[in-house]
């Protein structure tokens, strides 16, 4: 077993364990992780300085979690976009695969929470020969995007595999990979691991860090041996209520990614997915940030503000001059045109 992968194991995954480093609820927090389960890293672990945090409210199940306030399990409509099991295909060009199913530490504001971690919907190696033979028989596709879960929670073999068969399809132009282990689980940038992803070039690898104390010194040399292999790094945050959602913390955590080489993308409004809501902020949050940075900040640390809408729509890009338009229920412009209902009432 390689190092990081004793990591994961010895990581928390009840909350009696938790219970042995700070005080807490246990019996509240168990009916939690009967439905959304916990995994806590020893790194991450060690990030958390108090009880409430922002790295605490990142990792540590919430009973709030169980109030679902009328939010959907499945908010971007992925399932029906859905051609075969782990594809989804949006954008033409594009297509997001998921290989995996887990994750190094359970984000509790995660978007795909409905499933993520569950027994039920692990992915078999034939799911992922059927997305890969769906991706060979469709040419538009030019961009594939690894996600999950976690695609870097695979053995280096199994990653090593899919991304050869993928460079194997001639209309195949780039590779993505979406991960959040440099933040939770920076062991497993190792040099194998670096290795191969040097092999598989052009390679983009997108990381996710919300918060400037997860730019730890182990996840900056993680994002240095990336770096140093040739993998050009970007970073995809989501605004979050009690963690990043004021302007001088998120223009640290943006400045100090520029400094480790990762280039802020997209800074995500909160999905509305069930189990999530009090993680929401309202628009205006976001763009008062942005409008707070633009000047402040090099305009290479600010990321598009994106909301991604209901129903599989697409992303949209908003900028400040949204503001004199808002309301409890913002309409907003799909990519394809259609004008499109957001609540903003959190
Ligand atoms: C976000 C997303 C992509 C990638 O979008 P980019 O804007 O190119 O980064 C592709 N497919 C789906 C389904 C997405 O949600
Ligand atoms: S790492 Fe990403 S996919 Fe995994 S739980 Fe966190 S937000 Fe969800």
């Amino acid at each position: 077993m390689e190092y990081w992968q004793q990591s994961l194991k010895a990581s928390i995954t009840t909350p009696a364990q938790l219970a042995k480093h700070f005080p807490l609820d246990v019996p509240a927090l168990e009916s939690v992780v009967e439905r959304y389960p916990m995994r806590i890293t020893p790194h991450y672990l060690g990030l958390i300085e108090e009880v409430g945090d922002p790295i605490w409210r990142q990792c540590v199940p919430d009973p709030l979690e169980l109030q679902a306030g009328g939010l959907a399990e499945d908010p971007l409509g992925e399932e029906s976009l859905s051609p075969v099991p782990g594809i989804v295909h949006r954008y033409p060009d594009r297509a997001l695969f998921l290989t995996s199913n887990v994750c190094a530490v359970y984000c509790r504001f995660c978007t795909r929470k409905r499933r993520i971690g569950c027994r039920e919907h692990g992915i078999s190696f034939g799911e992922i020969l059927a997305g890969i033979d769906y991706i060979s028989r469709t040419p538009q596709i030019k961009d594939v995007l690894l996600s999950g879960g976690d695609p870097l929670l695979m053995s280096d073999r199994l990653l090593g595999d899919i991304l050869g068969r993928l460079r194997q399809i001639p209309h195949v132009e780039i590779i993505r990979i979406g991960t959040r282990v440099p933040v939770t689980l920076p062991e497993r940038i190792t040099e194998g691991l670096c290795r191969l992803l040097s092999r598989s070039q052009p390679l983009y690898l997108n990381t996710h860090f919300n918060h400037p104390r997860e730019i730890a010194p182990e996840a900056a040399e993680a994002c240095r041996r990336l770096a140093d292999v040739g993998v050009p790094l970007g970073n995809q945050t989501v605004l979050l209520r009690g963690v990043n959602d004021d302007p001088a913390i998120m223009a640290a955590l943006l400045r100090g990614l520029l400094r480790i080489r990762v280039r802020p993308y997209y800074l995500h409004q909160m999905d509305l997915a069930a189990g999530t809501g009090h993680f929401r902020t309202r628009l205006e949050s976001g763009l008062e940030m942005i409008g707070a940075l633009r000047g402040q900040i090099s305009g290479m640390a600010i990321p598009h503000y994106v909301v991604d809408l209901p129903g599989g729509k697409g992303k949209v890009p908003l900028t400040p001059d949204f503001l004199k338009q808002l309301g409890p229920r913002a309409i907003l412009r799909a990519p394809g045109g259609e004008r499109v209902e957001f609540p903003n009432d959190p």
